[in-house]
């Protein structure tokens, strides 16, 4: 099929008006190469360049898995491309060392504490010395804040439901985020103890593997899948909650990725079938409603991994719909990608600023106070957004305002 009607909703198409960098141009070229055409410098760019946003997926009327294909095409890049050796080394030291390992990112994390609290970030980006670093200055306006203390210590408890346990849930606290949002992770905690679960936070557990399996790293997303399964099947757990849409969509994809492993597969599937996305999860119990007004205007971004990857479009509305004194403005084009994409944004700046900029004329016409969000990195990338073009906007996950309104409600009753 050639209809084209998924062109209009890729944004990488949308900026740069390249056949090639549309989904339709993307799989024909992947096609090309599975004919035999050998793997060119030209293919490898234009799938890199590709948000794997998904947006093309939701779009397309004949039902294509663009998002198993563009992952699919990425592996055999991975396979078959003898990447530079400095390149080879930081992917190697990024995503096999640095991210499934506590010790290295709280030693990472504690060095951009130091950096931010030293001031050396606030006069950096003040006197736009930045900019003399180049490309460098830009990716630094997108680098994430370390959040002490950092949530790696929460990992083994068991938080209680507040009034009566109506369920035991198991909680993913991410990688990156238990440096970065580890207040947002201690809402997501708290939220669903105001909701009757019972939260544990499980020994053992580690990155999701979304980034690798991205970049087409799928050994060691296997891997990642399988200890992660190791540590929270055990627990019998009725559900398995992510507050990050990205991860959300890879951990819900461990049946895929794990079919053909003997050991694994049934494994997989189960928990499969127990992942939700916290939003999808509150959506679908009876929600506690004991929350004060927050009275403020709040406009939503679609995650692409929860809209596209995983569906969930209406849960977030609903929630936010929810908290007494919220007046919800849609935005236009609310499930474009904003262009975070993972580390999207920090390997191709140039180009994810460019779309971060028409995000961010949707998101001033909602004219809203809060922008609210599902996902971490596209946080930080509304955070960008807004101090570049924003109108003092405050970007939050939908769990921060549940969590701020049940607060509200608890100091009333004081
Ligand atoms: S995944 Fe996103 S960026 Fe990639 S082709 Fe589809 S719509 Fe375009
Ligand atoms: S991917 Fe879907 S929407 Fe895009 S050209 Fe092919 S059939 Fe049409």
């Amino acid at each position: 099929m050639h209809c084209g009607l998924c062109l209009n909703a890729c944004p990488t198409y949308r900026e740069l008006g390249v056949e090639m960098d549309s989904p339709r141009g993307r799989i024909y070229q992947m096609v090309q190469v599975a004919e035999g055409k050998p793997i060119s410098e030209s293919y490898r760019e234009h799938i890199d360049l590709c948000l794997a946003c998904r947006g093309c997926e939701s779009a397309c009327p004949s039902g294509v898995q663009y998002g198993r294909l563009v992952e699919a095409a990425r592996a055999e890049i991975e396979v078959k491309v003898k990447r530079p050796w400095l390149e080879r080394k930081v992917r190697d030291f990024v995503f096999r060392r640095l991210l499934p390992s506590p010790g290295l990112l709280t030693a990472a994390g504690a060095m951009l504490y130091v950096y931010q609290i030293s001031g050396l970030q606030r006069v950096l980006r003040l006197t736009g010395l930045l900019n003399a670093f180049g490309a460098l200055g830009a990716k630094e306006a997108l680098a994430p804040s370390a959040q002490i203390p950092f949530f790696f210590r929460q990992i083994g408890q068991t938080f209680p439901a507040e009034c009566d346990r109506k369920y035991r849930v198991a909680m993913m606290a991410g990688c990156i985020a238990n440096v970065s949002f580890a207040r947002l992770n201690e809402a997501t905690v708290r939220v669903l103890q105001k909701n009757g679960c019972e939260v544990s936070i499980p020994i053992g557990q580690t990155c999701c593997g979304a980034l690798h399996v991205h970049a087409g790293i799928r050994e060691e997303a296997r891997r990642l899948a399988k200890q992660n399964i190791d540590a929270i099947l055990k627990g019998g757990y009725d559900a398995v909650i992510t507050n990050a849409a990205g991860c959300g969509s890879t951990l819900k994809e461990y049946g895929e990725l794990l079919e053909h492993d003997p050991d694994y597969a049934v494994k997989a599937r189960k928990f499969k079938s127990l992942m939700k996305d916290v939003t999808e999860f509150l959506a679908s119990i009876e929600l506690n409603r004991e929350m004060g007004a927050l009275d403020v205007s709040v406009t939503y971004q679609d995650s692409c991994h929860l809209a596209h990857g995983q569906k969930v479009r209406s849960a977030p509305r609903q929630l936010l719909r929810a908290i007494p004194g919220v007046k919800f403005r849609e935005m236009p084009l609310s499930d474009v990608c904003c262009g975070s994409a993972g580390i999207y944004n920090v390997l191709h700046t140039s180009l994810a600023m460019d779309i971060l900029a028409k995000k961010m004329t949707n998101v001033n016409l909602a004219k809203a106070q809060v922008i609210a969000t599902a996902n971490p990195g596209c946080m930080l990338q509304l955070d960008a957004g807004v101090r570049k073009w924003g109108k003092g906007e405050r970007v939050a996950h939908v769990v921060e305002l549940l969590d701020e309104a049940y607060s509200k409600r608890a100091e009333e009753k004081k």
